[in-house]
């Protein structure tokens, strides 16, 4: 055996597995396919990332049209939390229920927030997370305080938090996972789809790993793929890598599956056998199945004669229309700073020449509405000729435009009278959730609430896809305090 749990994936749910099983002594073996980041100067280059792409994955995906999808699902040690905006929040306790919806009414969880709740205490912990649970009405109760004092705002953010409240509304610090002064020191941009490189984000790698790799049992192989799960009848025999162009098998005990939503589902559909003819872990035909991601719609609040003189922005949110705002009263989502946009950023996103988006981005406020999306089984990942092909549907979408549509008038009455609203398109699958669904029914999800596959005795998957739901939270911290709740259970086996 070459390790008594192997681990496939390093970012949010792999690499806090491994801290919360290094302790335990076992021989644990962490697969990544990327490297880690390096620091180079396109680290804090916008045109780098935002007009050139440079970090993104060398991977064609299709829609369900066939037409290629180039995704912005990064492959580094760390995964996508490198370049996470690093909000950690907690899903609401109401999250956890079932919740009607405009479009319809949400599954819940097998698992309530009370037994998540130390695990997210544990996570904020591990994840350095600064924030005020005091300063949001609908934060759930929380066993230990945040470990760290809110991010600062800067003035003008000050300025919209007071125009916000004059209008009667409750703004919140947003609770973040980022050293300031750190950051700051690299270069005066936000972080947000910026890649960290001087350990100042709290992302998987500085915390998670950082945390496993103290720990002579734990060993990381980086820039090996896996390609494929070998099952003999109800077990895991072996996790097929490719290694700089060779291949291997790798055995162990447990294998966990941590490689993100779409790409954990994708791996189970490819290692399809005669024992498992529709994919492994399949028997309900949920593999893949549920995709969500959130409505998430930028918004770029103009007023030519103000000028924005923040740098990173990213430090409150409004969480009024979470759980009502709706017609009969449905939730509508959470309302966050989106990070700073600038020119280069502009000109990238919306294609404008670079001095008018330079003008547009100094004289207006960036700031983000997200709902959330519903588990619809036609909403899929498929694998399809050796390529991942992504069928996403969107849901739930009345409740987004009554959102934007209240942003957008606060904003106007904050005095950033011209909105320019945009969804995030389908290239950036950046909340990806839902495929590989929690379930104490077999027939109708793929892990139990230990997140064992129904199927197999020791496959577990502790990745964003396992959420129930997507709520309209950030999902990282979630995929965290769930880690850490396998680690829990898998100590004890
Ligand atoms: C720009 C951006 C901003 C975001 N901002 C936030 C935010 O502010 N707050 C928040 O909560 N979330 C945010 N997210 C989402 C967050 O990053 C994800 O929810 C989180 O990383 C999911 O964790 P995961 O373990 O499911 O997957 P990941 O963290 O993506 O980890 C999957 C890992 O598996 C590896 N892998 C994949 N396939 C294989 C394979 N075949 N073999 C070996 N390794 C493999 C990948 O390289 C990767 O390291 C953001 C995402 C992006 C892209």
């Amino acid at each position: 055996m070459d390790a008594d749990i192997l681990i496939i994936g390093s970012g949010m749910g792999g690499a806090t597995l491994a801290a919360a099983l290094a302790p335990t002594g076992r021989r644990i073996l962490i697969v990544e396919r990327g490297e880690r980041l390096a620091d180079s100067p396109e680290a804090r280059d916008p045109v780098a990332i935002f007009q050139r792409g440079h970090y993104k994955p060398n991977e064609t995906w299709r829609d369900i049209s066939g037409a290629a999808l180039h995704p912005g699902n990064y492959a580094y040690v760390g995964g996508n939390t490198k370049f996470y905006g690093a909000v950690l929040l907690r899903y609401r306790a109401e999250d956890f229920a079932p919740l009607r919806h405009i479009e319809g009414t949400t599954p819940g969880w097998p698992v309530s927030y009370a037994e998540l709740e130390p695990f997210y205490s544990q996570a904020e912990t591990l994840y350095r997370v600064r924030g005020d649970a005091a300063q949001d009405r609908t934060e759930p109760p929380h066993s230990t305080p945040y470990p760290f004092a809110p991010v600062p705002d800067e003035a003008d953010i000050f300025t919209l938090r007071a125009a916000f409240t004059a209008q009667g509304l409750h703004v919140a610090a947003l609770p973040l996972g980022v050293d300031l002064d750190r950051w700051l020191a690299r270069a005066p941009t936000t972080w947000d789809a910026f890649p960290d490189t001087t350990g100042a984000k709290s992302d998987a790698e500085n915390c998670g790993l950082a945390a496993a790799l103290k720990h002579p049992n734990v060993t990381l192989l980086t820039g090996t793929k896996v390609t494929r799960l070998i099952a003999e009848g109800r077990r895991i025999t072996g996790v097929e890598v490719d290694r700089a162009g060779r291949h291997e098998t790798l055995t162990a005990t447990t294998v966990v599956l941590a490689a993100g939503a779409i790409l954990s589902s994708a791996l189970l559909l490819a290692s399809a056998n005669a024992d498992h003819p529709t994919g492994l872990a399949n028997g309900s035909d949920q593999v893949g199945r549920n995709f969500m991601n959130h409505n998430l719609t930028g918004m770029v609040a103009w007023n030519p004669f103000r000028r924005n003189r923040t740098v990173y922005e990213k430090t409150i949110q409004i969480n009024d229309f979470y759980l009502t705002g709706g017609p009969d009263g449905e939730p509508l989502g959470n309302i966050q700073m989106l990070g700073r946009i600038t020119g280069p950023i502009l000109a990238g996103e919306a294609g404008l020449p670079l001095w008018l988006a330079r003008h547009i981005a100094d004289h207006s406020i960036h700031i983000m509405a997200m709902s959330e999306d519903l588990p619809d089984p036609n909403s899929r990942v498929l694998w399809q000729n050796g390529e991942v092909v992504l069928d996403w549907r969107r849901t739930n979408t009345r409740a987004h435009d009554l959102l934007v549509g209240r942003l957008k008038q606060a904003m106007r009455r904050a005095g950033w009278p011209i909105t320019l609203a945009r969804g995030f398109p389908k290239s950036k699958p950046s909340h990806q959730c839902g495929t590989n669904r929690m379930g104490a029914d077999a027939g109708t999800s793929v892990v139990d609430p230990n997140l064992k596959a129904h199927d197999l005795d020791n496959l577990y998957i502790a990745d964003a896809s396992v959420l129930p739901t997507s709520a309209a939270v950030n999902p990282s911290l979630t995929v965290a305090a769930l880690a850490l709740r396998l680690g829990q259970h898998l100590s004890a086996t």
